[in-house]
């Protein structure tokens, strides 16, 4: 028995923001597998030319593209470099995110709108921009949102990274309901604790550690290869029917 054609993303287009390293890395990993050709949107050119050469190494194409999604320029020539040099986007993963760390009284609003401007407005310009050229060619697409567990159980010290987050499940339900009728379906994934560099220090924090691990049913950290699996069915024909949800990958951690 082959693979199952539902699942088969070869010729595929994805965009993944954020994926030179982490868990836009591990998705863009996924993708790749599958068959899709991947473009990677960071600011890092050096970083994203090297993930590049790791997915191309799978044997599809890797477009390594430096945008700063803080930037509406910045993304709109991203979509543009895209289009122009793999002819189209087929699915889109909304993953470049920051965070900050700050005690919510003593915040300065610069610094709350920061946190907003890259994790919420680097989202919804890049979702519009792949959405408009999606809607413009036709024949439906993808788009997927990243935000976090801090989406249901808040954040000390990272209002403004919980906030963001937060709002990302409304988008993703409004839009899916926009876009349904161009046959795109708008998804958003909420990583539980994962191993990546963003979160080293929290990782290097026993006591943090262990009660992360003590508290999560599977009994460990995400990985980044925990997130292949969901990003290729959210990318393809297998999801076709499945739109405006949240899909919590954390190895049950909030369910304990
Ligand atoms: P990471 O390893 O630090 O990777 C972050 C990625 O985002 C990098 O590729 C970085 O590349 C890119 N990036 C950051 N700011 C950007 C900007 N302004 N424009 C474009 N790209 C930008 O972090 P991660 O843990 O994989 O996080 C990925 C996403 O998952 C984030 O949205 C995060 O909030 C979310 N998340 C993570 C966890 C976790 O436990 N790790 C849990 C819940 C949610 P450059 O620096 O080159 O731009």
């Amino acid at each position: 028995m082959g693979a199952n054609p539902l699942f088969d993303l070869d010729g595929h287009v994805a965009v993944v923001t954020g994926g030179n390293k982490g868990i836009g890395l591990g998705m863009a990993r996924g993708l790749a597998r599958a068959g899709a050709n991947v473009a990677l949107w960071s600011r890092s050119q050096d970083q994203n030319e090297a993930a590049a050469a790791e997915i191309e190494a799978l044997g599809v194409r890797a477009l390594p593209v430096a945008c700063d999604v803080g930037s509406e320029a910045s993304i709109q020539q991203a979509c543009a470099a895209t289009v122009d040099a793999l002819g189209r986007i087929d699915s889109c993963f909304a993953n470049a995110g920051m965070g900050d760390y700050y005690k919510p009284l003593n915040a300065s609003l610069e610094r709350w709108r920061r946190v907003l401007e890259v994790n919420l407005d680097g989202t919804f310009v890049t979702l519009r921009e792949v959405a408009n050229h999606m809607v413009a060619r036709g024949g439906g697409g993808k788009l997927v949102t990243i935000s976090s567990i801090t989406e249901r159980f808040g954040a000390a010290k990272q209002p403004g990274y919980a906030a963001s987050k937060a709002a990302l499940g409304g988008l993703v339900r409004s839009l899916a309901i926009e876009l349904a009728r161009h046959d795109i379906q708008v998804n958003n994934v909420q990583p539980g604790w994962i191993e990546t560099d963003a979160t080293a220090p929290m990782r290097d924090n026993e006591l943090l550690s262990t009660t992360v691990v003590k508290r999560t049913p599977a009994r460990r950290w995400g990985e980044t290869s925990d997130f292949e699996g969901i990003a290729v069915y959210l990318a393809s024909a297998a999801s076709r029917f499945h739109t405006g949800d949240t899909l919590c990958v954390d190895g049950g951690y909030s369910i304990f």
